[in-house]
């Protein structure tokens, strides 16, 4: 299976980060080896100072296929759930700063919480889901999906050009604005909505 994360598709979130909004879905991969599921607690690693955790709602693949048109988008996937896409923020600057690719800031071990799933008709649309993020019971972020600057069937399209969909392969959709640094100690909870779906302890 494959993970495929999407950067800057949130217009606050790249105003905050001081990026530009991209002009097509900007794609990144992390390998399974980053899955964290389970509830299982994170770790804080030792090669980085500024973890940042990332809310973001994850499309689970129903199907394979390959150039999928638009219209048939929706088709691929049955179920949206909640992740949490880990980022080392010190090493990704230093990384993005000398040109590098980021897989050492973005899909490290663990790097790639994944939470419950609902499936996709509990929802009356999919361009108005509510998520969010609690860190120690404080809301961090809010997000909704109608503020995605490529919906769902625009990534599973764009996706599907360049890489094989597979039966379970997730798309972690993008972040809202209001990600910050975690320490030692902290709880994470997800939210759908009032369901929690998620559920990480720092450690
Ligand atoms: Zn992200």
């Amino acid at each position: 299976m494959k993970i495929f994360c999407i950067g800057r598709n949130y217009s606050e979130h790249a105003a905050e980060l001081n990026n530009d909004v991209p002009t097509t879905p900007m794609v990144f991969m992390k390998p399974h080896t980053a899955l964290l599921v389970d509830g299982k607690p994170f770790y804080f690693p030792s090669f980085s100072n500024n973890i940042h955790y990332e809310i973001e709602l994850v499309l689970k693949i129903g199907k394979n296929g390959k150039n999928i048109p638009k219209e048939f988008a929706s088709s691929y996937y049955d179920e949206i759930g909640l992740g949490i896409d880990f980022t080392a923020r010190d090493l990704q600057q230093e990384l993005k700063s000398q040109g590098f690719p980021w897989e050492k800031a973005k899909a490290f071990d663990n790097s790639a919480v994944l939470g419950g799933f609902k499936y996709k008709n509990e929802f009356t649309s999919n361009i108005d889901i509510t998520f969010s993020l609690n860190l120690n019971d404080k809301p961090v972020q809010i997000g909704n999906s109608k503020d995605l600057i490529f919906d769902f069937d625009t990534l599973i399209s764009h996706i599907s050009e360049y890489f094989t969909l597979q039966k379970g392969d997730l798309i972690y959709t993008g972040t809202p604005a209001g990600v910050g640094p975690v320490k030692i100690g902290d709880r994470l909870e997800g939210y759908i909505g009032v369901d929690k779906l998620l559920d990480c302890e720092i450690k």
